[in-house]
């Protein structure tokens, strides 16, 4: 069923230096029926799964490697409901009525994934930020003020700093910036464990490797073989195969290019005023956070190019111009990379997600959590998809649909 098979990233994520706790799984050595069928057991399905289980489905979650191991386990995790497409150009892109349901649903996402993490008692080192979006190649100083506006207009306002005002409070010297609050860190493999965990209590049953390798309808269920193995039926299948696109999910708006990223020593006292994210309106852009023991994550330098080899041949220069970056911004801090990755990372060209039903499939359903906002793209589909599932209407289901997305 998958149409290209990645290698999602290389090199030493961050998370590595931490435990996350364990996600048992078991063999898939029989044929199983099941309510709903999730495929892939990263941040996306993990959400899915944990809502519908909590909705009382029957549920069942596959991954061709194991819970934890794409995309998620490289994520630098600024969970932020700032989209990476500024609200006023993606007011132009797709009109300023949805642009701005798209911005606010993001924001009630951010909102919504607190307090489910707060309920579930999960501890994944949650820490609610601050965050600096910092004039650039793409919004310059007047564009970046423009941007505030249109974001007050929305009901989301943010303060605007001068670069006299962002050198005073930060120590950034010569740019202006537009700060936020209420954006969230985490650590992504915990949050990812915890849901999954959750979903298992709840009576969810996780197989890997399993590897789906196509659908059939059988009158009004599902059939989904497995390479090599049993098969499960289903009344619905979502498909939360991250980056690697099923065939029958239409690829036309999806892109995937090559990003970079490292993360320093600890050094929690060289960090700056309240940890806030940092991130910058600039193509490519340089963004950065801090974890829970002070390291600086710090990542970029996006390549419009997928070719694997070539992308981990490039981690040394990469990773190099990301801390020579952050050294001019903060010559304080030690950027001497303790951890340093390469990664496949999915865009589309509004930096919306596309979520919803697969077209001409019924009762198959896909995730694609794009981008930067990857993990706040998630909990919107899972409360998208869960409301489906139950037969009900999401009336933000069109900002993200993959039969007629907003702008294509
Ligand atoms: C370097 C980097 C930095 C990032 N920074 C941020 C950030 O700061 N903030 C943010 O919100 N997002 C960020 N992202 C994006 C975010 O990481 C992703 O959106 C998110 O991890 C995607 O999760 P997922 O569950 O959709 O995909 P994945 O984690 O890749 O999970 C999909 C799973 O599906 C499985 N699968 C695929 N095909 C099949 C099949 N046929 N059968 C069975 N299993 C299958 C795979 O094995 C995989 O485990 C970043 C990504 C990268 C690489």
């Amino acid at each position: 069923m998958v149409k290209r098979l990645l290698d999602l990233h290389s090199g030493r994520p961050v998370w590595s230096a931490y435990r996350a706790p364990r996600v048992p799984t078991s063999r898939l050595a029989r044929d199983v029926r099941c309510d709903v069928l999730v495929v892939g057991m990263g941040i996306s399905g993990a959400m899915i799964a944990e809502a519908l289980a909590c909705d009382g489905r029957d549920v069942i979650c596959i991954d061709r490697r194991g819970p934890m191991l794409g995309s998620t386990a490289a994520t630098t995790a600024l969970v932020q409901f700032e989209i990476d497409q500024p609200l006023s150009i993606l007011s132009r892109k797709i009109g300023r009525a949805k642009a701005e349901r798209a911005w606010r649903r993001s924001r009630l996402a951010i909102d919504n994934l607190q307090a489910r993490i707060a309920e579930r008692s999960i501890d994944c080192r949650l820490s609610p930020r601050p965050s600096l979006y910092l004039d650039g190649n793409v919004l310059a100083p007047s564009q970046l003020r423009e941007e505030g506006v249109a974001r007050a207009h929305a009901g989301l306002r943010a303060d605007h700093l001068s670069p006299s005002q962002l050198k005073d409070r930060f120590g950034i010297a010569g740019r202006s910036a537009l700060l936020e609050h209420g954006n969230l860190a985490l650590d992504p493999r915990r949050l990812t464990a915890g849901l999954l965990n959750a979903a298992r209590e709840r009576g969810a049953r996780l197989y890997s490797p399993v590897h789906s390798a196509g659908i059939e309808r059988v009158g009004d269920r599902l059939a989904t073989a497995t390479l090599g193995g049993p098969a499960i039926e289903s009344a619905a299948i979502v498909l939360a195969t991250g980056y690697e696109l099923a065939e029958i999910v239409p690829a036309s708006h999806h892109r995937v290019v090559s990003t970079w990223a490292i993360a320093t020593r600890p050094q929690p006292r060289a960090a700056w005023p309240g940890q806030a994210f940092i991130w910058e309106a600039s193509d490519p852009y340089l963004y950065m956070r801090v974890t829970h023991d002070g390291r600086i994550i710090c990542g970029g330098e996006d390549e419009d190019f997928q070719n694997e080899e070539a992308r981990d041949a490039l981690i040394p220069e990469k990773t190099g111009t990301i801390a020579q970056k952050l050294s001019r911004l903060f010559p304080h801090i030690d950027t001497k990379p303790e951890f340093a990755w390469a990664g496949a990372f999915g865009t589309t060209s509004t930096g919306l997600p596309l979520i919803g039903r697969v077209p001409h499939h019924h009762g198959v359903f896909a995730v694609m959590g794009y981008g930067g906002n990857g993990i706040t793209f998630s909990q919107i589909a899972s409360e998208l998809i869960a409301t489906a599932i139950a037969g009900g209407t999401d009336h933000d289901a069109d900002l993200f649909s993959l039969s007629d997305p907003p702008g294509a």
